[in-house]
């Protein structure tokens, strides 16, 4: 057999999938992978079944429909001051995934150099690479994750085409603040080069912090292109409804990847997503309330029990050294032992690591109900007790 392509084959499985269905298996609690519970928004759910009923049910538009395109421009001016055009600035996508994969296979041109900071989302890698892109990899140092800004600075050069930033940040939930921001905007203009901004988490940003698009900065709105998802924004992450905006020059090159990955995105979502953007602000503040209580109750158990529990900004998620706990062994033995020993999953934060990470990091999601978080810090502190 004629082998298969050799960047996306020397991947394995992603983590997220291999560590549910071990959570599945064993009947684990899944604090793994990262989708919330019991935040449906229930205006989405019915906006969504009517227009089932409803339809339309064909294609709509390569670009998503218009009011979805609408509502998009309409939240960046609401949330961030920006002036976006719906119809030549916005783009609908099947998911934040989707969106990703054709900003980097509409940007990337063979031998482009592409600046990525560790620990990062596992989709980026993979798609760079097969872009024909060449990382350059940056690397946060825990505890604090601080900008290494002498480090970024060298990894940029004169084939540098683009940086992909994610803020708020999976999974150390980080969420950059405007001198790291300004920083790193010098650097863009300076090399001449984009950034793909990675925020689905954007709304997800705790104890009265706030997010910054990299795009609102001075010179940011022709090089930035901007991500979100509905999946994170109204918990709806087996939706896959996400957007881009971009100045027309940047989007257009993005639109010829996705026409042909997907082409379009189902109506009916996109129509429930356009409703749900347009929520007054207690719904954005509510789901951030909400997700913070969450954190800090699963930060409580955790620590309780002798993890030392990372700080958190943003995200769902929950970064924790478990070295007190005196396992012998890395993060990926740690994550396996607890989902099949302990019954409780979570995913190991060396995944988000090119080549060796920390390894004695476990990532936990507290996005779940109050029910499923006070199980599993039982779970964790009978099988430690012992
Ligand atoms: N980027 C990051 C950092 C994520 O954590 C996720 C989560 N799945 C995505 C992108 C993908 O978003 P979506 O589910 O909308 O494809
Ligand atoms: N973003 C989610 C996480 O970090 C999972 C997405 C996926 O399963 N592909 O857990």
């Amino acid at each position: 057999m004629k082998p298969a392509n050799s960047v996306l084959s020397g991947y394995g499985t992603t983590i997220f999938e291999v560590m549910s269905r071990l959570a599945a298996e064993h009947g684990a609690v899944n604090l793994g992978q990262g989708f919330p519970e019991g935040l449906e928004p229930p205006a989405l759910l019915q906006a969504a079944a009517r227009a089932m009923q409803d339809g339309p049910h064909q294609y709509p538009s390569m670009m998503g429909i218009p009011a979805l395109r609408r509502a998009v421009a309409d939240h960046a001016g609401r949330f961030y001051g920006l002036e976006i055009d719906p119809d030549r600035e916005v783009m609908v996508t099947s998911g934040g995934t989707e969106a990703l994969a054709d900003c980097l296979f509409g940007l990337i041109e063979p031998g482009d150099e592409v600046v990525v900071i560790e620990p990062l989302y596992d989709s980026y890698l993979p798609i760079v690479r097969r872009a024909g892109g060449v990382p350059r990899l940056v690397r946060l140092q825990p505890p604090d994750w601080s900008l290494p800004r002498a480090e970024l600075a060298a990894a940029f050069g004169p084939r540098t085409k683009l940086l992909v930033l994610n803020s708020p940040m999976n999974p150390v939930g980080k969420v950059f603040d405007a001198e790291e921001l300004g920083f790193i905007a010098d650097l863009l203009v300076r090399h001449d080069a984009y950034a793909v901004c990675d925020e689905v988490y954007e709304h997800l940003v705790y104890d009265g912090r706030r997010h910054i698009p990299l795009i609102t900065l001075p010179g940011m709105r022709e090089r930035c292109l901007k991500i979100g998802s509905a999946g994170k924004t109204f918990s709806l992450t087996g939706w896959k409804v996400g957007y881009v905006t971009a100045c027309p020059a940047l989007l257009q090159p993005v639109a010829k990847a996705h026409q042909y990955i997907t082409f379009t995105t189902p109506p009916g979502l996109q129509q429930a997503v356009a409703e749900g953007l347009a929520s007054g602000d207690g719904y954005y503040l509510g789901l951030a309330a909400d997700l913070e209580a969450r954190r800090d109750r699963l930060s409580a158990g955790l620590s309780k029990i002798g993890f030392d529990v990372l700080p958190c900004a943003g995200s769902y998620f929950l970064i924790t050294d478990f070295r007190p706990l005196g396992f012998d062994g890395g993060d990926d033995a740690f994550c396996r032992h607890i989902t099949t020993a302990a019954g409780v999953a979570a995913v190991p934060v060396s995944a988000f690591y090119r080549e060796a990470g920390p390894g004695h990091y476990a990532r936990f999601c507290f996005a779940k109900k109050d029910d499923a978080l006070d199980e599993a810090i039982a779970r964790l502190a009978r099988h430690f007790a012992r």
